[in-house]
């Protein structure tokens, strides 16, 4: 018998990976993916786009996707109404290798990361991968972050990274710009980047409040979005962050993997980029789904957290597992995460989210003390 055993780093021993189920059940609600398959003409577009960059798959792509990084400059003009240049503006494979860029580049070994937890259950690992040290503050009653106690936070632990989810995963909750801007403050006082992560910046339902105007205000601001959520595009994996200099950028690409983002990816980015009515409609219905849905759970006497997400945090639940796997026995599959008690539905199609609250309703009604 060979005595040999896997030399695996101490701390990832006994450790899972990331895995959401991807169960195929009739309404899947549980990773916050826009609901709506592409349109017929944005599958031709994409179809044209991956046949003209293979015309060159045989040399490497653009290592600094320079075209795409415009093509994104030209989409935040439109969405947010605000000029960034392409040079401040970096692209990965989803906005997740754009955040391990940020921690491998801003945090490391002896460093800090501060976050505000309930929060993205993707932090820990960031760090971890990173040799960053995270520490977590907890929010409010409400999930919102007390400022006051933030800033004492900072200067008490030095972080060189404070990030913040807004809208928050997993509980939809936005941080108002002025709390936003209370933070970067002190977080440039104390010479570190404040991180807000804009995942579900599309949904929320007041637009003027993103992170980007504060960009030209401070210069210790980054930026993170997708086009995994809002922009129906979660299998290309294609993330991208704002900053407020291009000497931010520059450091992130002293950590990527050469070539790190394909040809293919890049053309079908630019192509969807280019093509963004259609979107904007789905996104309409999605939010205005969600406050439906949101007073249909409310009228079940369920706790809604109020959300700016295409998600609802719901409960709360003596056995949320229960009400999960009931819920899985009807065939609507949504996540068991977050604080105890609370379960997370996804936005799903006007025909899935019929199929939740029906569902929810028969549970309640069937066993009330869930
Ligand atoms: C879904 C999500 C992301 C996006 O991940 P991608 O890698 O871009 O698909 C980032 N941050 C939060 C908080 C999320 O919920």
């Amino acid at each position: 018998m060979s005595k040999f055993r896997l030399p695996l780093r101490e701390d990832l021993i006994g450790q899972d990976p990331y895995g959401a189920p991807q169960d195929r059940v009739v309404a899947r609600l549980n990773v916050n993916e826009n609901p709506f398959a592409p349109s017929q003409e944005l599958r031709q577009a994409l179809a044209a786009a991956v046949m003209e960059s293979s015309a060159e798959i045989n040399r490497y792509p653009d290592r600094d996707a320079e075209q795409l990084r415009g093509a994104l400059s030209n989409y935040i003009v439109r969405e947010a109404g605000i000029t960034v240049a392409w040079e401040q503006i970096w692209v990965a494979n989803g906005s997740n290798e754009v955040m391990s860029h940020v921690m491998s580049a801003f945090g490391g070994p002896g460093r800090v990361a501060l976050t505000f937890a309930p929060t993205y259950s993707m932090y820990p690992d960031y760090a971890r991968d990173s040799f960053t040290n995270l520490i977590t503050i907890e929010r409010t009653a409400d999930f919102t972050i007390d400022v006051g106690g933030a800033c004492e936070a900072i200067v008490a632990n030095r972080p060189s990274l404070v990030l913040v989810a807004s809208p928050n995963n997993p509980t939809g909750t936005e941080t108002p710009l002025d709390a936003l801007r209370a933070l970067a403050e002190c977080a440039e006082h104390n010479n570190a980047l404040l991180v807000v992560d804009e995942a579900y910046a599309e949904f929320r339902r007041d637009k003027e409040s993103t992170a980007i105007r504060l960009l030209h205000q401070f210069p210790n601001i980054i930026v993170t979005r997708t086009m995994s959520k809002a922009f129906g595009f979660a299998g290309a994996r294609v993330g991208y962050c704002l900053a407020s200099s291009p000497a931010i950028i520059n450091a992130l690409m002293l950590v990527r993997l050469p070539y790190h983002l394909s040809a293919i990816t890049q053309a079908v980015a630019i192509a969807a980029l280019s093509m963004t009515g259609e979107l904007a409609n789905q996104v309409e219905n999605l939010r205005s789904e969600r406050d439906a849905l949101v007073q249909d759970l409310l009228d079940l006497n369920i706790q809604v957290v109020p959300s700016d997400a295409n998600f609802i945090l719901f409960g709360q639940f003596p056995s949320r597992h229960d009400v999960w796997q009931a819920l899985l026995d009807r065939g609507v599959l949504i996540r068991e995460t977050g604080p105890e008690g609370w379960l997370r539905v996804s936005i799903g199609t006007p025909e899935e989210n019929k199929l939740f609250i029906e569902s929810m309703r028969n549970i309640m009604n069937l066993n009330p003390i869930l």
